[in-house]
């Protein structure tokens, strides 16, 4: 799933629980593998596969770090700590890619790598899933538990 969804659901699990930053850590990894468990994109499999990743990648990347700095800059002060440990856990299983990307090697153990791998529902028609995540997600951002909020 796009890491820009995990981060959003990292910064709702971060408001809901902003004075457990150890639960919200591990809320936010078991988020990451449920969320990669339901429906979602993958590129087709075949010449220019790669191609089609990096196109989505960037702009996921780009857009998932966003979320990550509006998400923790947004947050109340005393519960920045909270929403941190959220969204880092949320986004973390994804830090294989810009590791593989950047400096050619995944920094997670195998089992992990497995793990992540194994829940994975991937079919390359499922963009509009992703989509319909995204918007679900931000609007639960804007207007739901832990909504943003001066
Ligand atoms: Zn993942």
């Amino acid at each position: 799933m796009l890491v820009t969804s995990h981060a959003l659901a990292g910064r709702i699990i971060g408001r809901l629980l902003p004075r457990r930053p150890l639960v919200a850590f591990a809320v936010g990894v078991a988020s990451h593998l449920a969320m990669d468990t339901c429906p979602h994109w993958s590129p087709a499999e075949g010449p220019g596969s790669h191609e089609v990743f990096l196109h989505v990648a960037r702009r996921d990347g780009v857009a998932g770090l966003a979320a990550v700095a509006l998400s923790v800059a947004s947050a109340p002060a005393e519960e920045r700590i909270g929403v941190t440990a959220g969204v880092v856990g949320a986004v973390l299983l994804d830090l294989d890619k810009p590791f593989l990307y950047f400096l050619g090697f995944n920094p997670f153990p195998r089992w992990v790598r497995r793990l992540h791998k194994a829940v994975q529902h991937e079919a390359p028609h499922r963009m509009p899933y992703e989509l319909a995540a995204a918007v679900a997600l931000l609007a639960t951002v804007l207007t739901g538990p832990g909504a943003l909020r001066s």
